[in-house]
This record gives structure tokens, sequence and C-alpha cells, in this order.
């Protein structure tokens, strides 16, 4: 029986098609061939990409102003894989102290055994930096805002002195979803964001992107990403894909819904700081206004210290439209409480997501989980 297809010609859509496969056939045994460069052979093997891989990396690559995109299972994938193409034993890299957990964890765990050495660094050490290079410095990584703590980094100043040193500035650039901060204009070399976020957007998909317009980042990370196996499948890119053809009115819809929320809660006493970037309240607020071109759903709230841990993590357990758990980025509000206080602040901090509901609801709810606070 012929494998060959029954289906009728001629369909057209404006999807991309979901295009499988992990054995892509040749013409003939001359021509057989196992290489990762979509430019040279675009399809040896499935673990490269599929035509719906290749269309998500081009728009990423696009959005971002990039040359060139690779995607990645997820956002610490693509982190891990920009250590390992560019750092190896010996080599030490700079990362900032608020940088997101697990990349944090990776560096302290994974990395310490392969004998690479990360330190981090403050994060608005800004052309400070420069004194903390090493001739053995390969890699320099920003993350704006910061995770939780939020802070925006003069990342020009940072990128500029990596160039100086020789090393790769790599930024995580998930909060600005590739859109609010234009990482190549600002003099990054590789920009990566978790696509689970703001792309994907609707909290059903991990993936991870990683672009950049250097001839020879890209020849490092494609080769790593090959050699540790990076496969994605192509129905999380087609979801991808489709996020992305709303990602402008998603993150138009968010900011201003986020704006006003976080405007309502430096507004009570209950609440000590608002950790919102378009606040002057956020340190390194001027730096944002500066360098991006608006702000996402994600900010943070430092309590007065007279609240307690047990009475902020009530607060969080009395919200209803807040639901609790990790991610960001979709179409729900979300909120996590830390046990600890952070660095810097005598109070406790939750971190707020908020998503498509109508804001004016979410400030009721907001504001009767801090009612109850006193009582
Ligand atoms: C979520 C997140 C990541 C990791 O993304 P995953 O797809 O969940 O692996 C990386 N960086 C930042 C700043 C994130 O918030």
């Amino acid at each position: 029986m012929s494998l060959d297809s029954h289906a009728p010609a001629g369909f057209r859509s404006l999807t991309t098609p979901v295009y499988r496969g992990s054995t892509t056939l040749f013409d003939d045994a001359g021509s057989l061939r196992d290489d990762w460069r979509p430019d040279r052979t675009p399809y040896a093997y499935g673990l490269h990409g599929t035509p719906t891989t290749f269309e998500l990396a081009g728009r990423i690559a696009d959005l971002e102003g990039a040359r060139y995109a690779l995607i990645t299972p997820g956002g610490q994938a693509a982190i891990a894989l920009i250590y390992l193409a560019f750092a190896g034993a010996g080599d030490h890299v700079l990362t900032p102290r608020n940088a997101y957990g697990p990349n944090q964890a990776l560096a302290h765990d994974l990395l310490a055994r392969l004998g690479i050495e990360v330190e981090l660094y403050d994060p608005l050490i800004g052309g400070d930096i420069e004194r903390l290079f090493r001739p053995n410095t390969r890699l320099v990584w920003c993350e704006s805002p910061g995770s939780v703590t939020m802070e925006i980094q003069d990342v020009p100043a940072i990128a500029a002195a990596a160039r100086r040193a020789g090393a790769v500035c790599a930024l995580d650039n998930t909060y600005a979803a590739g859109v609010l901060f234009d990482a190549f204009a600002h003099g990054v070399d590789v920009s990566m964001q978790a696509l689970t976020k703001y792309v994907g957007g609707h909290s059903d998909l991990l993936l991870g992107s990683v672009s950049t317009r250097d001839e020879g980042c890209y020849e490092a990370l494609g080769r790593a990403r090959e050699l540790l196996g990076h496969a994605v499948s192509p129905d999380d890119c087609s979801l991808a894909l489709r996020g992305l053809q709303t990602l402008g009115v998603r993150l138009a819809h968010l900011e201003a819904s986020t704006l006003r929320v976080a405007h309502w809660l430096a507004g009570r006493p209950e609440i000590a700081r608002v950790l919102h970037p378009a606040l002057a309240s956020c340190p390194g607020h001027e730096l944002w206004a500066r360098d991006f071109t608006g702000s996402a759903s994600l900010f943070s709230i430092v309590f007065a210290d007279r609240h307690d841990r047990d009475a902020v993590h009530g607060f969080v357990n009395r919200l209803s439209l807040f639901k609790i758990g990790y991610s960001w980025g979709g179409v729900t509000s979300l909120a996590t409480a830390g046990d600890e206080t952070p660095r810097d602040y005598p109070g406790y901090l939750v971190r707020l997501n908020i998503g498509l509901e109508d804001p004016e609801d979410l400030v009721a709810d907001l504001d009767q989980a801090l009612a109850s606070m006193k009582a």
C-alpha cells in the first residue's frame, strides 16, 4: 500500500501546519548528511527542526530584530544553552544577584561541578562592572528587570563593558517579551526569553528562544543545542505561533491593567513599596524610562514591616481571583509570597502577575484581602 497522501491538494490556510518528523528523507545515499544549520541542510533530522519550528524561530528573530533564533524546550533550557555555549572549565561568568532563581541554581550546582565559576554581582552596578572583569571572563548575564525584586539594569553600560573585555553579553529578555526592550539596539550579543510567558500567553506550553545578530555566537549556540539534543515539540511551537498573533494586544491590555492595580496598591497603607518598573519606587526606574517602550504584567509589592509572614501569607490565601502558582504572562492573575524578607527590604514581598481579568475586579479582590489583614 502506498503511504503517499490521499488528501486532495490545494489546501491553503492562515496557519502554519504542525509538521512532525524525527526521520526526514534524503534523495540518495550521497546527499545524506547531519547538519544543524538550516541554511545548509534544512531538514537533516527532526531534532534540528521542522517547518513549524523554523517558522517560529524566524518570527522570533523578526520580532527581536535578530538575524538568528533557536527554539529551546523552555526558558531554563535557553539559559543553560547560553552558559554551555560560551563558558567552559576555568572560565568566569558574571550573573546578577537577582537573576531568575533556577539560573542561579544552575550556576551553583551543575556549572560549579564543571569548573565554571559564576560570580553574582549587584544588578545596579552599571558601568562599574568593569572592575569585576578578569582575563577569563567569557560571559556576562543581564536580567532587566530582575526576578522578584525587579531592579532595572543599565544594560547598555554593561554590554559596552563586556565588549571591551571580549566577553559575550547575554540578556534574559523574558519580561519585555522581545517587544518592550530592544536588546540588540542596546548592545546585547545574545537575547533569550521564556516563550512560556508572554509569547505562549495562555499557561499551556513550555518553550524558550535564544537569538543573536552575531554569526560566531550563532555557531556556538547552534552547535551546543545540537549536542545537548534540545528537541522541541511542533505542537508547542504551533501554540506559540498562535500566541504571537495576539502578543501585541495582550501586552497593551496587560500594561494598562497592571498600571491601574500597581498605582492603587501604591496608595495603600499596608504596602511600603511597589516594585513596578514604571513607578519611581522601583530601583532603576529612570533606566526603564530611558530604555523601555512600555511595561508588562509582572511586579512585586513589599509590605510594611509590621505585617509578619503569617499575615502576608494570609493575604495571599484570601485572594480569590489571584491564583497561587509559578510562571506568569498568561490570562490569569497570580500571586506568590516569599518565606523570607528580601534583601534590601525589611518587609515581606508578594509578586503579582496581572492577567486579563477586569482590573476593577482585581482591585476589589486585593481590597477585601487587605481589609481582612487588619481584623
Ligand atoms: C520563567 C522564567 C524563565 C524560565 O522559563 P521556563 O520556560 O519556565 O523554563 C527564565 N527567565 C525568567 C526571567 C523567567 O521568569
